[in-house]
């Protein structure tokens, strides 16, 4: 018989898990507290201007395999850009441009002949990052419990290149300053993208919303004999006890998940359960299933606010760019999705998701108009929308990176205090050890980790009677 399998949370993370679900022959009901899916990736109306605009850039890249899946699954990987090579302009006050060009040559050979290309660095700051990359590629640097700037410090980095060059790739990758962030991560993003195949360093921009890119998994759900539940939370857990072992000392009962109980009161008949909701709502899933558990304290979240401004025409030169001494971090062009549209960027917002919107886009139109003085002489601005979205992502330091739980974790009487494991629920999502940093990849890997390991058990439909 084919197994039932609840997924709870329609982020990116129970998306991918949903689709290898099926795709392993399961019957899967997703179930989404919110009447839409995406979660933290998704797109919204910005009234403002009446245009649809995504609560955030995002931005993927070549070696994103586990969402280059789920969207060849829904069929809208047509709806991202994918970039011939690595090619980033960094831009600064006074109108200033720096261009990193991998295109020239394959791979990473043409990731470091593009940097010795790039203006704006010295050489002998140049030759330091070339030679950290090749001891990086080697395996032969290690985070060793370091954050970013203390590793990059003991491998000789420059001021100059930490702020110019591995300052702006942290805030993008990890969504954290150079000097609070996990170094492992860095060694992670650096060897599996810009140090990987031409393809894998390649940027890929969705050309549209994001909702765009995820919106078929209801319909694709239906067509596979399975479905989706909006505007629906996943409430209870319903647990019956398995096998017991007793010795003299320990007592432990073996729990497998029979029922689900959904906020419309129905109870769901399952074989396994994948729990893909962030670590609050999980915390809170197991309290009322009294699922006895203890991880170690969350993460602090870090935060991103991003900006759209819309201007009465298109004016940008470029594509994308990276903006070096100003609060702004990068700004995209969006006029495919408005002319005169640009969505700007500020990860790991700290220092500003405190102003108020009116001072933001103050701040954002003047940081440009410094940027880009040749260009915007004659614009004007007419409206602007800012998001904060204050829990972004999990902020791994090295000491909260190194307590990331794994998807099994409900499974394993090692994690604290558990000594009921229960055998069918597996745990997504990007705040996860899934050994990347919390991105859309990590959160759809996560997804497919979680069906591999209930598919490691009884989910070939030997359903307990
Ligand atoms: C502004 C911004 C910019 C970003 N930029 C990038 C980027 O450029 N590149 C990149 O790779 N990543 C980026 N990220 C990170 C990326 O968006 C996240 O890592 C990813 O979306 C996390 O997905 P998830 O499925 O793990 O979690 P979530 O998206 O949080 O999904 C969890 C889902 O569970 C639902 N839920 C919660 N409780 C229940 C319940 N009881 N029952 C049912 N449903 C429930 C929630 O409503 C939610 O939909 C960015 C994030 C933000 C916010």
């Amino acid at each position: 018989m084919q197994p039932h399998i609840v997924v709870a949370g329609a982020g990116w993370a129970g998306i991918s898990a949903a689709i290898h679900a099926v795709r392993r022959g399961a019957r899967v009901t997703l179930v989404e507290e919110r009447p839409y899916v995406g979660g933290r990736a998704r797109s919204v109306l910005d009234k403002t201007a009446n245009v649809m605009v995504d609560n955030g850039q995002h931005v993927m890249m070549g070696c994103y395999s586990d969402v280059l899946t789920v969207l060849n699954e829904l069929g809208t990987t047509n709806f991202l850009e994918r970039q011939r090579a690595l090619q980033v302009i960094f831009a600064e006050r006074g109108g200033t441009t720096a261009k990193l060009d991998a295109s020239a040559l394959p791979g990473k050979l043409g990731v470091v002949y593009g940097l010795l290309k790039m203006s704006g660095l010295s050489f002998a700051a140049k030759r330091d990052i070339i030679r950290l990359m090749v001891r990086i590629q080697r395996r032969v640097v290690q985070g060793s419990g370091r954050t970013c700037y203390e590793l990059l410090r003991d491998e000789q980095q420059r001021e100059a290149a930490i702020t110019r060059f591995w300052e702006p790739v942290v805030l993008a990758t990890l969504n954290m300053s150079v000097r609070s962030a996990d170094a492992d991560l860095l060694l992670t993003v650096m060897a599996r993208a810009f140090l990987g195949s031409r393809d894998d360093a390649a940027m890929l921009i969705p050309r549209q919303g994001l909702s765009d890119l995820i919106d078929p998994i209801g319909p694709w759900l239906q067509r596979h004999g399975s479905v989706m539940q909006l505007s629906t939370s996943v409430d209870r857990l319903h647990t019956l006890p398995e096998t017991t072992t007793t010795d003299a000392s320990t007592h432990s009962t073996t729990l497998r998940v029979n029922r689900v109980v959904i906020s419309d009161g129905t109870e769901l008949d399952v074989d396994g359960v994948i729990l893909a909701v962030p670590r609050k709502a999980l915390d809170r899933l197991l309290q009322n299933s009294s699922i006895p558990i203890e991880f170690p304290d969350p993460p602090a979240q870090s935060p991103i606010v991003s900006v759209y401004l819309h201007y009465d025409r298109p004016w940008m030169p470029t594509d994308f760019a990276a903006c070096l001494g100003t609060t702004i971090q990068w700004v995209f062009d969006k006029r495919r999705q408005r002319p005169g549209t640009v969505a700007l960027t500020v990860s790991a917002g700290d220092n500003i998701v405190a102003a108020t919107s009116d001072d933001i886009i103050k701040l954002a139109d003047r940081e440009l108009r410094d940027v880009f003085s040749q260009h915007m002489s004659a614009v004007q601005l007419t409206s602007g929308l800012v998001i904060k979205e204050k829990t972004a992502t999990p902020a791994f330091t090295p000491v909260t990176a190194r307590q990331r739980p794994p998807g099994d974790a409900l499974r394993n009487p090692g994690i604290r205090r558990m000594n009921n494991a229960v055998n069918n629920v597996s745990l997504a999502g990007d705040w996860l050890d899934t050994g990347l940093p919390a991105t859309l990849e990590g959160a759809a890997l996560s997804g497919r980790r979680a069906v591999e390991i209930l598919l490691g058990e009884r989910l070939t439909g030997d359903r307990p009677s």
